[in-house]
């Protein structure tokens, strides 16, 4: 999947401007991080210093991942973005006592890389290799604390057999099935898509507007879950993921209820979420594609019908149900009968109703709803009314009223109100057996058959006598063949291989066919997680028992476009997984984050528009822990950000001050309870933002804390620098650790506990006491806040100047405010 979903546009490099005081003779040495990084990255690597163990008896597991990215080639801004403050927050975990689990992998079948093989005309497999390993090379750069013996590659056999598997076990339990349906098709890249991905209309590969075409194709069950879809249970998820997931499922409440074609014996069913204003259907609309339409359209009507249906076919989901567009039909010249008024009622085809929503057909009730009311309009059908705000009857209606309100007009459900009719007309149509109360969704099953090559074969064969026939367990992998024409048109590239297509019937050993087919690459992605724990067992698509010790994930992260795709499936073949008793947790991410999308000049940017860099410029100018800091220094991190690169000098100057704060010798001097204090507090405020994904705020507090240290000396500059480099090694490895190393620690920072925060030491700071005698000042005093009344009248009374304007006098009582003012009076 894509890590960021955005990229950044080529900018040049400026240099980076003289650093002032970095130059001065007594520095021996300046910040280099060119020098520094690479070394540590080679003596991470060599140590193994990041090879998580399975359990460690001091410490309790934790899992953290983040969505691993397409082998795209190069990792782009919008990698960072995504990846160096989840890679910050899995340090943070490890120093704060956690054994920390922080795999990575590469999500490697897939149009992405199918379409960018075919444009560099290098085989996909060749091409993803080649990507991956220059991926690899900067994952390294970026300083990642990832356990690569774990690493996942979704488009190798040892992986997609386990697709493979998760498919036959699905269709065994009739959570996969093959149907002939309408399919979302886009004909840019030539395959169908799952209405997930079909965003405002268009292919949410290749932004294409998308058709319609009638495709035989597997499909993934997944309104078997729609209502535990919707519950959420035991999960920490930001609001507006469970928002959009929520919308997208679209439940409604209604009837669904059928009414008699006049003349014939064909019913229609339709589905309405007011059955309240049944008795104001003046009409029927169904949707072009409709079952019923050739068989009920009167040859008169014919030819008309047929036009608009064909017309209908090319046009998008989005511009047919366009509030802006004006609504059109034809009439199919049948009629129905409504069953509750016993009107007959015409029967009209129109584009704004999906064949794919509901029934595909609805009751029109122009009086209240105003999209039936504009067409009855235009098309000089009867509007009702049936629903009265106020009880009493209208004879005209110049806009249809949506409301609830009195029923009128309703025959014995007269002066019902809109909720008790809801109730009343349900109850009737079920006595009369022509419908009952429903509930329908918005949500589709999941189409995952892909007519490409660059992906996870179907392992069907179908056979003329015995029809669709699973391959058998223990012939996976069915592999993907290297030597294929690839390149789309006509078809699945796979069915013009005959060697790979013609096989045996497993049941009757009869000549037969493989499915043409490859597997949605979301398939892929929905359960990776359960392989990295044990990505080498090749007996179970998981390791149950390495991975119970793991899952469910206990933190994850990720770009916010993955909202309603990945994170809907893979809650689908979670439970699926559970039902089937190989899980026993039924939500897969117990936590999740999203970060924002990355922006240039207000507009998203992406690889297909051809403005991608690598930051590997950046890397060398100023360093990947400048970079790091930069990611989560521009903005709160979860709204995403306007890229501008002109702040990353900034953070590049508080290295450096970061670097000489902490080679610089402390020098003798006092402890300074004020320093002490402001030290506890940058502890508090760094662990709960690190907490909260709240970086920009975090590396602000570490930047006032280094200020603070330049200017102060003595034992509390000394555990200051000690503290800053612990709660900066998060979020900046190799600067960390060299400077960690270089002031005498004996191993890595990374290894060291976050330190802990001392709540009364936090509250120690100076105040400035005002000290007044009747009133009028007479001294200043410095003192620890929080001290007593007694403690501070005692102060007062010592001071110098007080005791002259006291004059031999003695104060009768002290007004004092603390932490601001002791008045002495004498009278
Ligand atoms: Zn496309
Ligand atoms: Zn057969």
């Amino acid at each position: 999947m894509s890590a960021g979903g955005a990229s950044v546009a080529k900018r040049t490099v400026r240099p980076a401007p003289a650093l002032p005081g970095t130059d001065e003779p007594h520095k021996k040495e300046r910040y280099a991080p060119a020098v520094i990084e690479p070394k540590w990255q080679e003596r991470w690597a060599r140590d193994r210093l990041y090879e998580t163990p399975d359990s460690d008896p001091d410490r309790p597991n934790f899992y953290c991942v983040t969505m691993f990215p397409y082998p795209s080639g190069d990792l782009h801004v919008g990698h960072w973005y995504a990846m160096t403050p989840s890679d910050s927050v899995a340090r943070f975990l490890r120093m704060r006592g956690y054994n920390v689990l922080f795999p990575m992998g590469f999500d490697a079948f897939g149009l992405n890389a199918e379409n960018a093989a075919i444009k560099s005309g290098v085989h996909p497999s060749d091409n993803t290799e080649r990507n991956m390993a220059n991926m690899r090379r900067q994952f390294r750069l970026m300083g990642m604390m990832v356990d690569w013996r774990r690493e996942v590659v979704t488009c190798h056999p040892d992986y997609y057999r386990w697709n493979q598997w998760l498919f036959l076990r699905l269709l065994e339990r009739g959570l996969a099935y093959r149907a002939l349906a309408p399919v979302n098709w886009c004909p840019k890249d030539q395959t169908a898509l799952a209405n997930e991905q079909v965003i405002n209309g268009l292919c949410e590969r290749c932004d294409t507007p998308v058709t319609k075409k009638d495709l035989v194709q597997w499909f993934f069950r997944m309104t078997a879950y729609a209502d535990e879809f919707l519950r959420f249970d035991g999960i920490d998820w930001p609001e507006r993921v469970r928002v959009m997931q929520t919308n997208w499922i679209g439940r409604s409440e209604g009837a669904e209820i059928t009414f008699d074609v006049l003349g014939g014996r064909e019913k229609i069913s339709f589905f309405t979420t007011r059955p309240d204003t049944i008795h104001g259907a003046t009409f029927m609309v169904l949707a072009p594609e409709h079952p019923l339409v050739a068989t009920i359209t009167t040859p008169a009507k014919r030819a008309e019908v047929e036009a608009y249906a064909a017309a209908a076919r090319q046009a998008t989901e989005i511009e047919r149900t366009s509030t802006e567009r004006e609504k059109t039909g034809v009439d199919t010249g049948a009629f129905a009968v409504n069953a509750f008024t016993g009107a007959r009622i015409p029967v009209w085809i129109a584009d704004y109703v999906l064949a794919t929503y509901g029934t595909g057909a609805i009751m029109a009730v122009p009086a209240h709803d105003e999209r039936d009311f504009a067409f009855a309009r235009k098309y000089g059908l009867e509007i009702r009314e049936v629903i009265s705000p106020d009880g009493t009857e209208h004879e005209r209606l110049d806009e249809a009223y949506s409301g609830p309100g009195v029923m009128v007009r309703s025959g014995a459900q007269s002066g019902l109100s809109s909720d008790d009719g809801k109730r009343a007309i349900a109850d009737e149509a079920k006595r009369r057996g022509i419908g009952a109360a429903s509930v329908i969704y918005r949500l589709r099953d999941w189409l995952i058959s892909r007519q490409r090559y660059w992906g996870t074969p179907i392992p069907i064969i179908h056979c003329a006598a015995c029809g669709a026939v699973p391959v058998p367990y223990d012939q996976l992998p069915v592999e993907l063949p290297y030597d294929v024409e690839f390149t789309p048109g006509g078809g699945s590239p796979l069915a013009r291989k005959r060697e790979f297509i013609e096989t045996t019937c497993p049941k009757c050993a009869g000549p037969a066919e493989r499915d043409p087919d490859t597997m949605d690459t979301f398939v892929d992605s929905s359960w990776y997680i359960y392989r990295y724990p044990d990505p080498n067992d090749s007996q179970h698509f998981m390791n149950k028992e390495v991975a119970s010790k793991w899952l469910p994930v206990t933190r994850y992260t990720g770009g916010i476009e993955h909202a309603i795709l990945h994170l809907l499936y893979a809650r689908f073949v979670c439970k699926a997984l559970a039902d089937m008793g190989e899980l026993w947790f039924r939500e897969p991410f117990v936590h999740q984050r999203n970060q924002g999308t990355i922006v240039f000049e207000g507009r998203k940017m992406s690889k297909s528009r051809g403005n991608v860099q690598a930051p590997d410029e950046y890397v060398a100018q100023y360093g990947a822990d400048t970079l790091r800091l930069f990611m989560g220094f521009m903005g709160p991190w979860t709204g995403g950000a306007d890229w501008d690169g002109s702040g990353i000098e900034g953070v590049f100057r508080f290295l450096h001050r970061v670097w000489d704060v902490a080679l610089t010798p402390a020098g003798d001097g006092p402890r300074n309870v004020e320093l002490d204090g402001a030290v506890q507090r940058a502890i508090g405020k760094v662990t709960t933002d690190l907490e909260q994904y709240h970086f920009n705020t975090a590396i602000s507090a570490l930047m006032e804390l280094t200020r603070e240290l330049l200017h102060a000396s003595g034992p509390s500059r000394e555990d200051g620098v000690r503290t800053l480099l612990l709660l900066l090694a998060p979020l900046a490895p190799h600067i960390t650790e060299e400077l960690w190393q270089r002031r005498g620690g004996a191993t890595s920072i990374h290894l060291e506990r976050w330190p802990e925060f001392d709540a009364a030491k936090a509250a120690r700071r100076r105040v400035t006491i005002v000290v007044q005698v009747d009133g009028k000042v007479r001294d200043r005093i410095e003192a620890p806040a929080g001290l007593e009344q007694q403690a501070l009248e005692a102060l007062a009374i010592a001071s110098e100047r007080v005791r002259a304007a006291l004059d031999g006098r003695k104060p009768a009582s002290f007004v004092v405010v603390p932490d601001r003012l002791v008045n002495l009076v004498t009278k």
